[in-house]
């Protein structure tokens, strides 16, 4: 009997989440495993922002919210993109999801006919590929190479447009490189979006706040004003303010295309928990020193990765700008033999020879679409991150490198 029906058939388990759990129950077994799999910050959710959840329940916020979110909290949304971004929306420009997760979702499954292509910057956070499969739609490769500083030029962008492009989803700063782009460089590939006018842009945001060496961050929209209308916005609370839990994520766009996502997601849940929505406002109204606070505590630790990476030979790393993670170049150990005589094939083989040998969990970066790397979560104590570089210099030290000619 097969239950799942063909549409899933091309999807995978998430790998982040696979790697976790493998993580996870090798620590329930026992073993002394570090877990920089799952990309989440170690922070709890700051006070405020709990006391505003339980204010909410007791004065019993407790029924059906709107379906598109609570006006208090889309009007927190609207002035947060004012103040922070510099950009307009009207209350209904503005969608409240069940996490950016359910935005993202919404907005492919609102709009994408079967086989429409979607334009991905490989490497890209991995949902973006799977709901594109789940819908029918066909995710398009393009390869950010590091030596691009893993962003997407303007050329490789004209040259993947063709007919059946619905959509380019573009990663600001990105998971999992950290990469980000400069104000030119968004401008340049809003140029080419120029001449396109049925391509739709989709600015994930989400990491705008983990930013590094004094950057200063410029929304896709606020760029290239021009295409303000073709463009969807997506952030959320997770990230900047350790809220992965509380599962609210926002969209901001055209009317009509926020419209759209509404009515799906009247289909599907009827809107998000309307406690965390009291929450989430709270997070985006009130002081922000928390938040510049964990940004400081990412650039240290981002600062400590890069440090001890430096020092790994086989292994390459820039510094990220953004995000909290490392994406760890691996190629010097592709076709290395481990201590027990196995041989490492790609990726995939030297995160599990790092879990096996260093009890380091990490993702593959075939998982991300580009080989051979690995990333790395740095949402860990520094302390934690420093036993675990050491204890990865020890496995990659361990290893009989292939003879290069
Ligand atoms: N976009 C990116 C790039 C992410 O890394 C994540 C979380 N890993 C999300 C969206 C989803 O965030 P959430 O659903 O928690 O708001």
């Amino acid at each position: 009997m097969k239950y799942a029906a063909s549409r899933l058939d091309p999807v995978k388990p998430s790998a982040s989440a696979w790697v976790s759990q493998a993580a996870k129950a090798a620590i329930a077994a026992g073993e002394d495993v570090i877990d920089l799999g799952l990309g989440e910050p170690d922070f709890d959710t700051p006070p405020h922002i709990i006391e505003a959840a339980h204010r909410a329940a007791l004065n019993g916020e407790t029924r059906y919210p709107p379906t598109n979110g609570t006006v208090v909290l889309r009007q927190a949304v609207v002035d947060k993109l004012a103040r922070e971004n510099a950009l307009t929306y009207g209350l209904d420009e503005v969608i409240v999801s069940n996490g950016a997760k359910q935005v993202l979702f919404n907005a492919m499954m609102a709009t994408l006919e079967p086989q429409d292509e979607v334009l991905l910057c490989a490497p890209y956070f991995g949902q973006y590929k799977d709901i594109v499969l789940i819908l029918g739609g066909t995710p398009v490769e393009l390869i950010c190479p590091a030596t691009d500083g893993f962003i997407l030029k303007p050329d490789a962008l004209r040259a993947a447009i063709t007919p059946k492009t619905r959509w380019i989803m573009l990663n600001l700063p990105s998971n999992p490189a950290g990469a980000v782009y400069s104000d030119d460089d968004l401008r340049a590939l809003g140029q080419v979006l120029d001449d396109h006018p049925d391509v739709l842009i989709l600015s994930d945001e989400i990491y705008e706040h983990i930013l590094f060496d004094g950057r200063s961050f410029l929304s896709f929209a606020a760029a290239n004003a021009q295409l303000k209308d073709r463009t969807l916005t997506v952030n959320g609370v997770s990230k900047a303010y350790a809220m992965t839990g509380w599962r609210i994520g926002y969209g901001a766009g055209t009317a009509p295309l926020i419209a759209a996502m509404t009515k799906v997601q009247s289909q599907i849940c009827s809107g998000a928990c309307a406690i965390a929505q009291a929450a989430a406002a709270a997070a985006l109204n009130g002081p922000q020193d928390e938040v510049r606070r964990f940004n400081a505590a990412f650039e240290a630790r981002r600062n400590l990765v890069v440090d001890h990476v430096a020092r790994i030979d086989g292994l390459t790393l820039d510094p990220p700008q953004g995000a909290f993670y490392a994406l760890i170049g691996c190629a010097a150990l592709i076709g290395a033999t481990t201590p027990d005589g196995t041989t490492l094939a790609n990726d995939a083989d030297v995160t599990a020879y790092f879990l096996k040998a260093a009890g380091i969990a990490a993702v593959p970066g075939s998982a991300y679409g580009l080989e051979p790397f690995f990333r790395i979560s740095t949402a860990a104590s520094e302390a934690v991150l420093s036993t675990a570089m050491t204890r990865l210099a020890s496995a990659v030290a361990a290893l009989q490198l292939k003879e290069t000619s």
